[in-house]
């Protein structure tokens, strides 16, 4: 089969691996001049770092499956986190469920609920009965207290901003799953997976294997239009890095793109395009900072205090060796917002100005002369937002149209979306699209 894949990130590649490795006659056009999508990276120092800070989780079956099937899964190394919290005006450690009862912002009483709370919650199994609840709800109605008010309830509005009293249940549940499972030892210390060279080690490898079984990879080369025929989708219309437009037969289309541009790409069904225009997106806004000096020693730091205009600090280099990048501490401050949000309208020197004062919160010693260079990254399409019962009116992969395929973000459910999952759903993908195949055959024959 000729199939047409658009996008070069962690779903397309990893279905085109599969698709090239059954000796299919694959296409990829990216838009970017990279590859990698949200999980690419730029240059810093010698090595390469992703321009969204990433990490894998021990359950993360997925992505270890593809390094080993990649013959690389030796570079995955395993780092034990730290992670703190700002709250009340002070960091507290919350790496290890004992530092829990130490975070003295709240009374001893909601350290204990806190701790067992998610004990609770990691013990359900069936995430269906959680769908029709928000979890703000869940956490305000079951935990409540200071431990809501001081610790989640921050936590959500910083993530999800106005959005965050829409979140479905099944995302708090499986981000404690999560947790749980990269807990290791009797102090239950959390582990996080980095590939050796960074994520551009896996997307190197497949890119290689996909090209050396005669697959094409296009960057800089955007899908304008996915060609249709009797509602059958035969082609893609593409725009070459030199500018010509360029029309290319396919027998079958995998998009990966978001859902709020799928259908600036091909005519769609009103109950379908409802159920893409149904998931809204934040943007997220990423600075990184190249730093003489550590601020903390904290890997991940939750920013529960309105008051701090990012959500999250993550000090890379106090995970991995900055060694790796010159010598420099590496920080990104994160912060995921609505794209109309005014922050995302900012210059890289605007945020600057806004960030940089509330650093000497988590450092008093802190200085602008420690900073030694600055990289900005605006990500359109970084985490969906997913509403209550959302499995009734998830996107189905299967377009209204026939051949044309869908994989994105907004379906990976009820886990939160990860590398993990878009690959796992890049790959399902292709026995979807090779089944289809086979029954269309049987059908006609
Ligand atoms: C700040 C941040 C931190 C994250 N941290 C982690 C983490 O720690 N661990 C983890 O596992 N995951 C993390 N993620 C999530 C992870 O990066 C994504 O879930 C995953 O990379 C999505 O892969 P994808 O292929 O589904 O989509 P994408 O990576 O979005 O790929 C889609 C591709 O399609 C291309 N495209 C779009 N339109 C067109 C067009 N018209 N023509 C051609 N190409 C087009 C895009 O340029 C893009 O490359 C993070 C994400 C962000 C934003």
């Amino acid at each position: 089969m000729k199939i047409g894949i658009i996008g070069a990130g962690a779903a397309g590649l990893a279905a085109a691996f599969d698709l090239t490795k059954k000796g299919h006659d694959v296409t990829v056009y990216e838009s970017a001049p990279f590859v990698g999508g949200q999980a690419s990276t730029i240059p810093v120092g010698g090595s390469s770092l992703e321009r969204g800070y990433h990490h894998l989780f021990t359950n993360d079956e997925a992505i270890l499956d593809l390094m080993e099937d990649l013959d690389i899964y030796d570079h995955m190394k395993w780092y034990p986190s730290k992670v703190g919290t700002y709250t009340s005006g002070k960091v507290y450690k919350t790496t290890t469920p004992i530092d829990l009862l130490r975070l003295d912002a709240i009374p001893i009483i909601d350290r204990i609920k806190l701790g067992l709370f998610a004990m609770r919650v990691k013990r359900i199994k069936d995430w269906k009965l959680l769908e029709d609840q928000t979890a703000d709800f869940w956490l305000r109605e079951r935990l409540g207290g200071m431990a809501y008010e001081k610790v989640w309830a921050p936590l959500l509005k910083g993530k999800f901003g106005d959005f965050y009293d829409q979140i479905g249940m099944p995302w708090f549940w499986s981000k404690i799953q999560t947790r749980f499972a990269s807990r290791q030892g009797i102090r239950q210390r959390e582990m996080l997976g980095y590939p050796d060279g960074s994520f551009d080690t896996i997307f190197d490898k497949l890119q290689a294997s996909i090209k050396s079984k005669g697959g094409e990879i296009h960057i800089s080369t955007p899908v304008i239009k996915i060609n249709v025929v009797d509602d059958v989708a035969t082609g893609l219309k593409t725009v070459t890095p030199d500018g010509e437009e360029f029309d290319r037969d396919f027998d079958c289309i995998l998009s990966t793109v978001p859902s709020f541009s799928f259908p600036d790409l091909v005519d769609l069904p009103f109950e379908y395009k409802e159920r893409l225009s149904s998931v809204h997106y934040l943007a997220a806004v990423v600075v990184i900072l190249e730093m003489t000096d550590a601020l903390t020693d904290f890997y991940w730091m939750n920013i529960a205090d309105p008051d701090i205009p990012f959500l999250g600090l993550i000090e890379h280099t106090n995970m991995l060796p900055k060694e790796w990048y010159g010598g420099n501490n590496i920080l990104y401050m994160t912060n995921y917002l609505d794209r109309e949000d005014p922050i995302y309208a900012l210059s890289q020197d605007e945020l600057l100005d806004l960030y940089l004062p509330h650093l000497n919160k988590f450092n008093p010693k802190f200085q602008r002369s420690w900073i030694k260079a600055t990289h900005y990254n605006a990500l359109s399409a970084a985490q969906p937002i997913i509403g209550t019962n959302y499995s009734k009116v998830i996107p189905d992969h299967r377009t209204p149209i026939k051949r044309l395929y869908l994989a994105n973000t907004t379906q990976v459910y009820p886990e939160d979306r990860g590398t993990n999952y878009s690959i796992k759903m890049g790959r399902k993908l292709v026995d979807t699209i090779l089944s289809d195949e086979r029954q269309h055959w049987r059908n006609w024959t």
